[in-house]
């Protein structure tokens, strides 16, 4: 620990204050305040480790109130890697971090036992999670799929195969949104691919790192990294871009050694996918942070809502939708007036359907974007391309008889 404070140390006497990083800043921009914002936070770790300021229930909040979005993430013109410097400022808070006390057990255990975990949550659906819901406890109560995706070993087979690819399912697709990972499935064997779910996959380790459980989250990683590394296959794809994040950009840093191999699912599909007929249909496209800032990709989701015959509305611009994993039950504030800003945006757009590439962005925003669907990716490339007719000559009478796309 002492090397790594040394390391976070010369990293922070790098920041010379400008104050560049602070410009997207959501809880800043929500809250202007400087030590809600990025350079302010750092200001504050930077007097932490040389001692002029002291552990508190302040500090913890300044530093945990950080949603850890990577909009400030290269944002550095001296090269501060900040998201790095929060979560190893967290790790160093942890231990004075009482808010956070049950919260740190709990996802330590469930990171675990999470099929133990899951039906336990199973359990407590009809009741216990609304109650705690009702009370405020949990920003909201999550309907829960009856299996998960996941078993043991799987291996979707295809006639012609064409390539072979790895899926790194994730805890949200496994056991809030199986059906997105089965379309997902369903999808790469259209286009010619045997699709591998391996045993022994286990949480990515973002959320017990964002909690401070810096050693737990690296032995999730040397796992992961164990099961995925050994693969025979051309690409691991994920539906979840903070998992994606994680094993490709986060790994190395944590256990010196990364999975090269991951992308999501719009890089992989984005040239595979041909054009189909307009149908009239507008949506509007919101860029989950971890994808657009964390690994750059924005532009390949919304040409293939191009191609599947969408008009996109509501133009390119950014802002977190405030569900942060388990930041939303830390933050409620904080996080519902970012999910209300973001809704305000999409009621503005007039749009038919939202489309996102994270699950965690679907669960947030259907919470509040209910007059229409809010649909991952991959739901909309399977109806496109799995369930429509390719290349139908479109006639104009047949606008009204189209098979609804949502
Ligand atoms: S990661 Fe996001 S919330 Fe955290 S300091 Fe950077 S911009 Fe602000
Ligand atoms: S952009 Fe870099 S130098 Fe400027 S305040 Fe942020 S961390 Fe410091």
């Amino acid at each position: 620990m002492a090397e790594d404070k040394t390391a976070l140390l010369e990293d922070l006497s790098k920041c010379v204050r400008c104050g560049s990083c602070k410009a997207n800043c959501p809880t800043f921009l929500g809250d202007p305040l400087e030590p809600m914002g990025t350079r302010g936070r750092l200001v504050l770790l930077r007097g932490l480790l040389t001692g002029a300021v002291k552990p508190s229930r302040l500090l913890n909040e300044r530093i945990f109130s950080c949603i850890l979005c990577g909009a400030c993430a290269g944002a550095c013109p001296l090269g501060v890697d900040i998201p790095e410097a929060i979560c190893q400022g967290r790790a160093l808070l942890s231990p004075t971090d009482k808010k956070r006390r049950l919260l740190r057990p709990l996802a330590r255990w469930s990171s675990r036992r999470p099929d133990v975990a899951f039906r336990m949550l199973r359990m407590g659906e009809r009741l216990l999670l609304p109650f705690l819901a009702k009370r405020g406890i949990i920003p909201f109560s999550p309907e829960l799929p009856e299996v998960p995706l996941r078993r043991s070993e799987q291996v979707f087979r295809v006639h012609k195969k064409k390539g072979r690819v790895a899926v790194f399912v994730g805890c949200s697709i496994n056991y809030v949104f199986p059906h997105m990972g089965e379309s997902l499935i369903n999808v790469l064997r259209k286009f010619g691919y045997e699709v591998v779910l391996p045993h022994g996959e286990t949480c990515c380790g973002a959320p017990l790192r964002a909690l401070g459980l810096e050693k737990e989250a690296e032995e999730l990683a040397e796992k992961n990294y164990r099961v995925f590394s050994r693969l025979k296959v051309e690409a691991i794809l994920s539906l979840c871009p903070t998992c994606a994040l994680s094993l490709k950009t986060e790994y190395p840093k944590m256990i010196g050694k990364g999975l090269d191999r991951v992308m999501d699912v719009s890089t992989f599909f984005a040239d595979k996918l041909k054009g189909m007929d307009k149908i009239y249909r507008t949506s509007f496209y919101h860029d989950p942070c971890h994808l657009s800032y964390g690994l750059g990709v924005k532009q390949e989701p919304r040409e293939i809502i191009r191609k599947a015959g969408l008009d996109l509305v509501g133009g390119e611009d950014q802002g977190c939708c405030g569900f942060g994993g388990l930041y939303c039950m830390s933050f409620k504030e904080i996080s519902a007036g970012l999910l209300q800003k973001r809704t305000e945006r999409i009621s503005a757009s007039a749009a038919d359907a939202v489309v996102t590439s994270c699950p965690g962005c679907v669960l947030q925003l259907s919470r509040t974007v209910t007059d229409r669907p809010v649909l991952h990716l991959i739901e909309l490339i399977e109806e496109a391309y799995c369930y429509r007719p390719e290349k139908q000559p479109r006639k104009e009478k047949d606008a009204e008889s189209e098979p609804t796309l949502f």
